[in-house]
């Protein structure tokens, strides 16, 4: 046990691509860590006004599992049509997954749709970067959204890139619940 243990670290983990699962593989992630007892915090930048199923899970881990809206739901973006209001949300989310980041509390950080507010340039590659170089060396932390910006490629462990084969949504078949959300 002791030599498992000397050989745990932290990693930084990416899922992004156009296809189905980044999120749905995080969720996955999390619910395999809860299952080894380990404390998931999950924050999902520019969501908020769908009521997905994983909202009402955490009930019944005694706080091991908390999982916060960061955003409105919908992001208008593109240069000076991007809502300040979207911006101050951002920018107040990052501030606070830095405090969690740092706070020791956790043993999986999951910024679910983080790669989105960078590639709208809400939020810069660097500053985060930064802060998962400057980690806890035991946290992991994962990142989901399209277009993964290359430095954070560089600086994760595990990047996983989702291919659209099929999506039920361009046969016109909208969002399922417990499925999509
Ligand atoms: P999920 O949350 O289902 O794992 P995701 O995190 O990979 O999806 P996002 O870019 O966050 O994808 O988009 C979220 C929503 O868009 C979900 O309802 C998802 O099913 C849907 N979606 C994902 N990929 C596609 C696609 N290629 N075509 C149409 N809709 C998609
Ligand atoms: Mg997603």
């Amino acid at each position: 046990m002791e030599a498992v243990e000397s050989r745990r670290q932290g990693l930084v983990l990416i899922h992004t691509g156009p296809g189905k699962g980044k999120t749905t593989a995080a969720l996955g992630v999390a619910m395999r860590a809860l299952g080894c007892g380990m404390r998931v915090l999950v924050l999902q930048f520019l969501k908020g006004s769908w009521d997905y199923g994983e909202l009402h899970v955490s009930e019944g881990f005694g706080g091991r599992f908390q999982i916060r809206q960061l955003g409105r739901g919908f992001v208008k973006v593109g240069g000076a049509e991007t809502d300040p209001e979207d911006l101050r949300l951002v920018a107040e989310g990052w501030a606070e997954a830095v405090r969690e980041i740092d706070s020791g509390t956790w043993d999986v950080v999951v910024l679910d749709e983080i790669l989105y507010a960078i590639s709208y340039g809400m939020l810069e590659a660097e500053a985060v970067a930064a802060a998962l170089r400057d980690r806890p060396p035991l946290l992991h932390v994962m990142l989901t959204g399209r277009n993964a910006h290359p430095a954070l490629v560089e600086l994760a462990d595990t990047v996983t890139e989702m291919r659209e084969v099929k999506h039920a949504y361009t046969r016109g078949i909208l969002a399922q619940r417990g499925i999509e959300f």
